[in-house]
């Protein structure tokens, strides 16, 4: 029987790491992950189209068109933009943020 199941595990390892690129790809929700997996299908045999599908599969441009950074609100814990100064629900201040702070004392500095 186990002269049986050997190849079968094979296979799997196998077709798990030929479509490796394709796994990343999609659990990463990338932008173009169906052409990851086509590029990953049908030039993955050459090795080189296999390298181009994984690289491409870590080379996600959709973090560059996410939303900004938000941050909980700790007065009415709604979500607002991390860079809020006041909150636009409960219009309460926010905790310094040491970048922000540092813009605007600068500009009051110059403001006179
Ligand atoms: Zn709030």
């Amino acid at each position: 029987m186990e002269h049986e199941i050997g190849p079968i595990i094979l296979t799997i390892v196998v077709a798990g790491s030929y479509f490796l690129p394709t796994l990343i790809a999609a659990s990463k929700d990338h932008t173009d992950s169906v052409a990851v997996f086509l590029v990953n299908a049908l030039l993955g045999w050459t090795v080189i189209g296999w390298g181009v599908a994984l690289v491409w599969s870590y080379t996600d441009r959709s973090n560059s068109l996410k939303v900004p950074a938000k941050k909980t609100c700790p007065h009415c814990a709604v979500i607002i933009l991390a860079d809020s100064i006041f909150c636009r629900f409960c219009g309460r201040e926010q905790p310094v943020n040491q970048a922000a702070e540092a813009r605007r004392k600068k500009a009051t500095e110059w403001g006179g």
